[in-house]
């Protein structure tokens, strides 16, 4: 079971996305356990204050680094293996490799951020600075959930055989974004579903998925072509 501390002041934050869907189902059959920590009730400030004004001026708010450096020590006793991640939108940009090495932890734990970030000595607690995207968002909770996303359905067992993540954007041979999906009905609104998906012809729906992968790859992420070979039609 891979264990997951998040560290937040926002803790309500996440209940609706751990609550429903593949997440919830990960975490009732035990592939992940996720425990959410208030910031704020490790503070020793008497007003129970986590953040302050920063040092040299300027607008805004600073959260300290007692209350984070304590949290991330007593999260640390029950999950000692754990990588130390600090949401941030100045980290290295998560990937699907990044997601691949997360889910390979035997555990993390997730610090966000709010108002102007973290007192910068958090640097001395953390193995990774992650971001989600050059974008500064109001806190790192949604950062957080992203990550935990991620990371949890590609940790084996997770997703059924139905939801399976080979053929995926980014996770097939060459990180190749995926072939077009179809549903019923085959005509709609004089839109017609391509017919060799209805041909049954399995040799030919795979060459087709394959050539429509190599297409869409080339047309809108031309970038993420790692290796020339593996486009080869
Ligand atoms: N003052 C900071 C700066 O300019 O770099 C931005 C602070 S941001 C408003 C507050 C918190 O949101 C950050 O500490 C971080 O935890 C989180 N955050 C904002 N954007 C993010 C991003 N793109 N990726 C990851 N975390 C982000």
């Amino acid at each position: 079971m891979m264990k997951i501390d998040v560290l937040t002041l926002f803790p309500g934050m996440f209940k609706a996305v751990l609550g429903e869907s593949i997440l919830k189902r990960a975490i009732h059959s035990g592939k992940i356990s996720v425990e959410i920590h208030n910031i704020r009730d490790y503070t020793k400030d008497k007003h129970k204050k986590a953040d302050n004004r920063p040092f040299g001026g300027g607008c805004g708010m600073v959260l300290g680094i007692q209350p984070v450096f304590d949290a991330v020590c007593d999260v640390k006793k029950n999950n000692k293996r754990a990588r130390v991640i600090l949401m941030s939108p100045q980290g290295e940009v998560f990937t699907h490799d990044k997601a691949c090495g997360f889910s390979r932890e035997k555990g993390l734990i997730i610090i966000s951020g709010h108002y102007e970030g973290i007192d910068e000595r958090v640097k001395s607690l953390i193995d990774s600075e992650i971001s989600i995207g050059d974008y500064v968002l109001t806190g790192g909770e949604i950062p957080a959930m992203a990550v935990i996303d991620a990371v949890t359905r590609l940790i084996p067992g997770v997703l059924g055989h139905s939801e399976s993540n080979k053929d995926e954007s980014f996770s097939n041979p060459g990180g190749l974004l995926e072939y077009p999906q179809y549903t019923r009905p085959a005509v709609f609104e004089k839109m017609k579903v391509p017919q060799v998906l209805l041909s049954g012809n399995h040799a030919a729906i795979k060459a087709w998925r394959r050539k429509e992968s190599v297409q869409k790859t080339m047309d809108k992420r031309p970038d993420i072509i790692r290796d020339i070979k593996q486009i080869e039609i």
